[in-house]
């Protein structure tokens, strides 16, 4: 217990680590060296000890397990969270931008009377303050933000660190939470999880997605990029306005209001690159962008940036993957 360690909030989702959950490992380690204190990691869960595994770049992992964390609910989480936070009195604690995450972070915060930063991209250490740059209004500004309290209550956003490397060498601990509310005495009960439709593709695994907006203009030219998709191994994805006229399926959509994605490979077609958007795809490998109009914010995100009609791309794109595939 020191009050320089930085406490990652370990989420699962449906049996398995999130994604989130590498990356703040390594922005807390990115931390935890400049404050001089130790990554600790808790998982809350009813049999934390599946994850540990994937928990080795921290230095301690605290399994919090009880009957009542099977699955998320805010009042039990959140006194579980609190009890480790008090115990161990952290630094700063780092939560992922995650549906989970927007629901317990900002409970967290009000009720430790401590701060709350969304958006962060960035966070070192200055002065002995811990420091944040962080995304305001959805990206349209961005904030340099001093936090001299402890502990911060940090929302990270996807694609701002990379995932820290493994050690091997973490300490595990249980910790005992106390007077967990039973689900009979919680006032908000986990139902279920609401999945994507039978059949649909599940946008968050591809290696390869090929990503719509509005520039494709009508739904017919929808078919030759779900064939240029197929081509590639991947799948077809989109901004918002393709989904909100009806031609994808929410399921593809990809981000604020839709799913974060990190694959590979993400081809961009049409998309003008807005804060909200890009919030889900930033963290792809690679990003290629495809736009007529030059100064597209997509292209301040691409790692490669092509100007031209997507439609005058497609056709010949997909003969050049044929030959190749053929030769
Ligand atoms: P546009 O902004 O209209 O851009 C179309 C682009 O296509 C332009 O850059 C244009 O130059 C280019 N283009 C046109 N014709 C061609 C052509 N023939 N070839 C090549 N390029 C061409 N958006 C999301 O995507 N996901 C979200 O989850 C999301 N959540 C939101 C949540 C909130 C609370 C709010 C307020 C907004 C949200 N939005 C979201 C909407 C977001 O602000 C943008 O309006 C949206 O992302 C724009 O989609 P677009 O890039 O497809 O369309």
């Amino acid at each position: 217990m020191s009050a320089s360690d930085i406490l990652v909030f370990a989420e699962t989702y449906r049996g398995n680590l999130s994604g989130s959950v590498p990356e703040l490992l390594g922005a807390a380690r990115g931390l935890a060296d400049a404050t001089g204190g130790e990554v600790l990691a808790v998982v809350i869960s009813n049999d934390g000890g599946g994850f540990v595994d994937g928990l080795q770049a921290a230095d301690r992992i605290l399994l919090v397990d009880h009957p009542s964390l099977a699955e998320y609910s805010p009042e039990p989480f959140l006194l579980a969270l609190r009890q480790v936070i008090e115990r161990e009195t952290p630094r700063a604690v780092l939560i992922g931008s995650t549906s989970i995450g927007w629901d317990l972070a900002p409970l967290l915060a009000a009720q430790l009377k401590k701060p709350l930063v969304l958006g962060c991209q960035q966070a070192k250490v200055q002065d002995g303050e811990i420091r944040v740059v962080c995304a305001l209004c959805g990206g349209k500004m961005i904030a340099e933000v001093r936090i001299p309290e402890a502990p911060a209550v940090l929302m990270v956003l996807p694609g701002s660190s990379a995932p820290a490397s493994r050690s091997g060498k973490a300490q595990v601990e249980k910790v005992a939470p106390s007077d967990l509310p039973t689900p009979e005495k919680a006032r908000v009960v986990f139902k279920q999880w609401i999945l994507p439709p039978p059949g649909d593709v599940d946008i968050t695994t591809q290696e390869v997605l090929v990503a719509v907006g509005r520039g494709i203009q009508q739904k017919e030219n929808l078919e030759p990029i779900q064939q240029l998709a197929e081509l590639l191994g991947g799948a077809v994805c989109a901004s918002r306005p393709i989904v909100d006229q009806g031609w994808l399926p929410l399921t593809r959509q990809v981000g604020k209001s839709g799913m974060t994605v990190k694959p590979k490979l993400y081809l961009a077609l049409g998309i003008s690159g807005a804060p909200e958007h890009v919030e889900g795809m930033s963290g792809s490998e690679l990003i290629i962008a495809v736009n007529t109009d030059p100064k597209a914010p997509i292209f301040d995100v691409a790692d490669y940036g092509v100007q031209m009609d997507l439609m005058e791309l497609v056709e010949p794109l997909m003969e050049a993957i044929q030959e190749k595939k053929k030769g």
